[in-house]
């Protein structure tokens, strides 16, 4: 039983721009697929559709045996399995980084503040950034504001992680840092669709890579087919 399916799925901006055209994608458990092409061709929207942040109009999506419809209860059961790291980190300024990680689950998952602490505490350890637990987002790094991010999507336990161009807004040298941790995830046996440009980590971590264009997928195979050519 796949992890996440497509069958047929259609989506349009406004009535009138074709953003997905039939895409049909069966994910395994386990899975770590990298999605590239160009500019457009509808990669973010892809994923924002496998949490519900955008809507898809025809087909059938299926996300742990869920069918993603307009049911509140579905949308929200998916959401608690689905974590999501965004090219901006999305974190809120005027909360400290460990308040930026006990939020979701105590408001949200009425978690008591103790256990939501221990709990942040314990991803914040695994993405090395613990110490800076007390801090505010702007007085840290891109690279460890992205790690927190990352943190921040593990604190919901999560049996999905999706990542939308993760180190696109990062200096070069802070790169390394998140593709680190993001491998480190991989190994640990989480599914991943991950877009993103890093054709290296694509070569050591993807098990699936596939190209999108102008709405479709065109093409996916093992990351040897596409980089191991002559
Ligand atoms: P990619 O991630 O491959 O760059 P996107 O999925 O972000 O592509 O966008 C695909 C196309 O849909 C782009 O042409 C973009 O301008 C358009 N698009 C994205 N979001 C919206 C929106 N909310 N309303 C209208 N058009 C959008
Ligand atoms: P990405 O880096 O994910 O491709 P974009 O820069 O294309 O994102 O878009 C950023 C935001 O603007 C997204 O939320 C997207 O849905 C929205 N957006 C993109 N293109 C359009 C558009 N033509 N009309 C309205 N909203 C858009």
């Amino acid at each position: 039983e796949p992890i996440i399916t497509f069958e047929k799925v259609n989506k349009w901006y406004g009535n009138s721009f074709h953003v997905l055209r039939d895409i049909d994608l069966s994910v395994a458990k386990g899975e770590r697929i990298v999605i590239c092409g160009p500019s457009g061709s509808g990669k973010s929207t892809l994923i924002r559709c496998i949490n519900r942040l955008e809507e898809h109009q025809q087909g059938t999506l299926k996300v742990d045996g869920v069918e993603l419809t307009d049911d509140v209860k579905a949308i929200e059961a998916i959401r608690k399995n689905v974590g999501m790291v965004f090219q901006q980190f999305n974190l809120f300024p005027h909360l400290t980084v460990l308040e930026n990680l006990t939020l979701a689950p105590m408001w949200v998952g009425k978690m008591p503040k103790k256990e939501a602490e221990e709990r942040a505490m314990a991803q914040l350890k695994r993405v090395r950034i613990a110490e800076q637990a007390g801090k505010y987002p702007l007085q840290l790094s891109g690279g460890q504001q992205q790690r927190v991010a990352i943190a921040r999507a593990l604190c919901l336990t999560p049996k999905i992680m999706l990542f939308d161009e993760p180190t696109s807004a990062l200096d070069p040298e802070m790169i390394k840092e998140v593709l680190d941790v993001m491998i480190e995830l991989a190994e640990g046996g989480i599914t991943m669709l991950c877009v993103t440009h890093e054709m290296g980590f694509a070569k050591a971590v993807a098990n699936r890579v596939i190209f999108m264009d102008q709405g479709q997928i065109v093409e996916q195979n093992a990351p040897h087919a596409f980089f191991d050519n002559p």
